[in-house]
């Protein structure tokens, strides 16, 4: 596949709806079409439609898939998916608004969206030394370990350690730093088999039952705002850096999972050396999720 490596690349490349489409196209039938109906081979392209040329059924280019009843062209989601690859640390909606000249609204849900495909089910569990903590984000006051604590979120956390550098990381917005939040936490994240490193909190008394080994690096537990153990610490300061800079802080808490979505796929993108692959995996990625409903996104908070 043809992948765009710089903005007068991508222009060519996307220059028209058409070109759009053919791409999409290519990602729905790599083998070239054939009818689901009757397994011909012909067909007409008609805009976003694929007419076969033996039975005359239609099926379109994007149905099945987050872009499909786009209400944007494909060609500004196509400019709104290479501006968040092509900026290192991503972009905001008031941002792009400026940049692209569509309405806040359709960038806002549009980089929801996209927030969402970056992280897909059956993604490859973590695994060798992974450091493993909660950390608290958001709202104004202390948060208390154990107990939750009014406006901010608890997001449990793992990192892969290799060597003195960090590998994969993982979050989760969880309810409590309990035994049960964490164990699930863990099993969903980490491959068995693995060292996990924790401090001495008893939310993780079960580790080794589940069948990981289990090293205790730290015996303080008492610690609130962040994590003591340095490379959950690390990513830790990343990610809030990162919701600062480019997010101003705001973030909504009922928003949060997307911008870890979205922070996470970066981070564990951190080397790669393509943005155009990196365009391309989100444009695979995005013909190969579910649509994603305006209502799903909307819940109950204002934007
Ligand atoms: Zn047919």
């Amino acid at each position: 596949m043809i992948v765009p490596e710089n903005q007068k690349v991508f222009e060519r490349m996307f220059s028209d709806e058409h070109k759009c489409l053919d791409y999409l196209f290519v990602i729905k039938y790599p083998n070239g079409f054939i009818c689901e109906k009757c397994e011909g081979n012909e067909y007409w392209l008609i805009s976003k439609h694929i007419r076969c040329k033996n039975c005359k059924s239609e099926i379109s280019i994007t149905s099945g898939t987050i872009f499909q009843s786009a209400n944007l062209k494909i060609q500004d989601i196509f400019r709104i998916i290479w501006w968040i690859i092509l900026q290192k640390n991503g972009v905001s909606a008031r941002s792009l608004e400026r940049v692209l000249g569509i309405s806040y609204k359709s960038v806002w849900y549009w980089l929801h969206r996209i927030r969402k495909i970056m992280i897909l089910p059956g993604r490859e569990k973590l695994s060798g030394k992974v450091e493993v903590d909660e950390i608290f984000i958001g709202g104004k006051s202390k948060g208390k370990r154990g107990r939750g604590s009014t406006g901010k979120s608890l997001v449990a956390t793992a990192v892969e350690i290799i060597g003195k550098g960090t590998g994969r990381t993982r979050f989760a917005i969880i309810q409590d730093a309990s035994r049960k939040s964490l164990n699930l936490f863990i099993k969903q994240n980490v491959n068995q088999g693995s060292t996990i490193i924790t401090d001495a909190w008893k939310g993780y008394v079960d580790i080794t039952k589940m069948k990981y080994n289990h090293i205790i690096e730290n015996q303080s537990i008492d610690h609130d705002e962040g994590s003591t153990l340095p490379h959950v610490h690390r990513i830790a300061s990343l990610l809030k850096r990162w919701l600062l800079g480019t997010h101003q802080s705001y973030v909504n808490k009922g928003y949060l999972e997307y911008y870890l979505d979205e922070f996470v796929f970066r981070y564990n993108r951190r080397k790669a050396s393509s943005r155009g692959k990196l365009f391309y995996t989100l444009i695979y990625q995005a013909m190969n999720h579910e649509p994603i409903l305006y209502e799903k996104i909307h819940k109950n908070t204002k934007i």
